[in-house]
């Protein structure tokens, strides 16, 4: 592995590297996504249990997949967390619309949503450099509510290709994930850098593979699992020396 080769992409991570999707508590969002979807099937005309139960369904679904996915690296679409969720509020959800009930169950979150305000000029002065960018990205939302998210900020032209852990099955560290991106971008790993804010994920992941990584920090992490990383950022706009250095 040529580490000191140079580059001709980067991969980015998405939530807290290029948005910030925790402006808010993750309890907090999972409540309001419940809440937003108690409230939908109540106007659908729905028979519902009571809020404290469906609620309590659901938070116990997602926790419970939260521990799982992180042993398994497997990641399964929202609807089938919807449809777990629904099954233990014991509702019964015949003919329901999951792709609607998805939409509703995420706008709180993108409610939220906020731009780093470097982004668009930093993703800019990569692109000048004739640098390929893809985004990287674990997430149980489908993709195109991602690229969605992206469009409305303005930052999806600038990337190549953009991968998700709902559609690829698997979330970082998983290699799979990884090794998508670079075929996607028809790059080896010697020739890309990672950049994220979490270091499981961002950092010893795409290492394994032999991708230099750059660590954004993120004052909401946890970086007591320690790691030789090629930087330390602690905005987008710091990535560019580190960049010119290896092109
Ligand atoms: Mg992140």
């Amino acid at each position: 592995m040529a580490a000191d080769g140079k580059i001709k992409g980067i991969l980015f991570d998405m939530g807290s590297t290029l948005l910030e999707f925790e402006n808010h508590s993750w309890d907090e969002l999972d409540g309001r996504s419940i809440s937003a979807a108690f409230e939908f099937l109540k106007k659908s005309g729905e028979k519902l249990p009571e809020f404290a139960r469906f609620e309590k369904s659901f938070r116990q679904v997602l926790a419970e997949y939260w521990i799982s996915t992180d042993q398994t690296l497997e990641e399964k679409p929202l609807v089938h967390l919807l449809e777990l969720g629904l099954l233990r509020a014991g509702f019964e959800r015949n003919g329901l619309n999951m792709e609607e009930l998805g939409r509703v169950f995420y706008q709180p979150i993108r409610n939220q949503i906020s731009e780093y305000d470097d982004a668009l000029e930093v993703l800019e002065r990569l692109q000048g450099k004739k640098l390929v960018l893809a985004v990287v990205s674990n997430s149980i939302f489908p993709r195109e509510y991602h690229l969605e998210d992206l469009q409305t900020f303005g930052l999806a032209p600038f990337f190549r290709t953009a991968l998700f852990s709902s559609e690829v099955g698997r979330r970082k560290p998983h290699p799979e994930i990884f090794q998508r991106a670079l075929s996607a971008l028809s790059l080896r790993p010697e020739e890309v850098i990672f950049i994220g804010d979490r270091m499981r994920e961002d950092v010893l992941g795409p290492q394994k593979l032999g991708i230099r990584a750059v660590l954004k920090y993120h004052p909401k992490r946890d970086y007591s699992l320690g790691a030789k990383t090629l930087a330390q950022v602690s905005c987008l706009r710091e990535l560019l020396p580190v960049v010119e250095k290896h092109i």
